[in-house]
């Protein structure tokens, strides 16, 4: 196939359908990683087209929503300063903090800005020497290599102004997080394909063997989606647990070997914490000894302060696929994109909001 329509044909997928439920013989539990993918199932109905027999859950793969509320407060408390200029992607300006979001702090008369990439922001910095810039470093290893080649352009013009308040996370310790959990239902993945065309897929396999699942690299279509899940219930119904690739399109196993030179030259990796699940050992993205004087939290000594979150919010379950949206009493009621009190509502890649836009506005049980 070449064209994108292609990834979307009803026909092809109606005989995908049919594969699936007939090579599926008992009930499996899949997760796919990747908020892309999540919006996918649920925009084209994949979730309730599939035999019964076959549960998706949606994993912790929206970088909107696992930014830690101390890391939206800290941007909170950037951008409230004065001779500042806080740059951010339009996704997390609605993210709540424990008091606020930085829409909130815009419209209070704060210079926020929303950039398209981070090589926007060390322009905006070579624009305004006189003030202070920082980008909101957050994301997988898909945004780190970008960020990582901004901070290497800002050294090299020796910018003095600019700086990153870093929250990057990684894929492969937060599979192994949710596979290590005592209440771990998961039986196979569908590994995210843009992640993959960065790192390529060799990181997967001791995960496949160390856990017995097996985890297919997939892309973002329609047809991806359902080929991803095809290979996945064919090994599962083998007892297979190896890495495949359906993505080959864009992915190989080695994946970007000159987008990963410019993560090890940037960064060193480090423990970090997941928005409503907590600490995730070696999961995170910090910046280099040598390069720290582009780390926003040293710059400014950022400590940290007191963080709340909603009671009601269950994303962190919700992201961990022990939950589903349909399942928080706030959903469609107290919580919606316009009012929403958790990230999964508000990002374009979070769960909730998924529901939210393509099933119901209300609480819907999925029974
Ligand atoms: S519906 Fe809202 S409150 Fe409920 S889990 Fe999702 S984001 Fe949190």
């Amino acid at each position: 196939m070449k064209y994108l329509d292609e990834y979307r044909n009803p026909r092809l997928a109606s005989k995908m359908l049919e594969r699936i439920a007939e090579k599926t013989s008992r009930r499996w539990t899949i997760m796919e990683i990747c908020g892309g993918q999540t919006h996918t199932i649920i925009r084209s109905g994949i979730d309730r087209l599939l035999p019964d027999k076959i549960t998706i859950l949606h994993g912790p793969g929206c970088p909107v929503c696992v930014t830690p509320v101390h890391i939206v407060d800290k941007a909170l408390e950037l951008a409230s300063q004065p001779n500042l200029i806080f740059c951010t992607f339009g996704d997390m300006m609605r993210v709540p903090g424990s008091t606020a979001d930085l829409l909130s702090v815009k419209a209070s008369g704060s210079d926020i800005r929303i950039v398209y990439s981070p090589l926007d922001a060390v322009q905006i910095a070579r624009d305004n020497r006189q003030k202070e810039i920082v980008f909101f470093a957050v994301g997988f290893e898909t945004t780190a290599p970008a960020n990582g080649m901004a901070v290497l352009q800002a050294y090299e013009e020796n910018l003095e102004n600019f700086s990153l308040l870093v929250s990057q996370v990684l894929v492969p310790p937060a599979i192994e997080a949710i596979l290590s959990a005592p209440e771990n239902r998961v039986n196979g993945f569908l590994a995210a394909g843009h992640v993959c065309t960065v790192m390529g897929y060799h990181e997967y396999m001791p995960l496949a063997e160390k856990f017995r699942v097996p985890i297919v690299v997939t892309g973002f279509e329609p047809l991806d989606i359902l080929q991803g899940i095809e290979m996945l219930i064919a090994q599962l119904e083998k007892g297979t647990c190896r890495v495949e690739n359906q993505y080959r399109r864009a992915v190989t196993e080695d994946g970007n070997l000159h987008a990963q030179r410019v993560l090890s030259e940037l960064f060193d990796v480090t423990d970090r914490i997941w928005r409503g699940i907590g600490m995730i050992p070696r999961s995170g993205l910090t910046l280099k000894e040598k390069y720290r004087r582009f780390d926003a939290e040293v710059r400014f000594g950022l400590g940290d302060g007191v963080v709340s979150e909603s009671s009601e919010c269950v994303s962190g379950l919700i992201l961990q696929g022990a939950r589903n949206p349909f399942d928080c009493p706030a959903f469609g009621i107290r919580c919606t994109p316009e009012k929403p009190l958790g990230a999964t509502m508000v990002s374009s890649e979070g769960a909730c909001a998924a529901y939210y836009r393509y099933r119901a506005k209300t609480l819907e049980r999925t029974g």
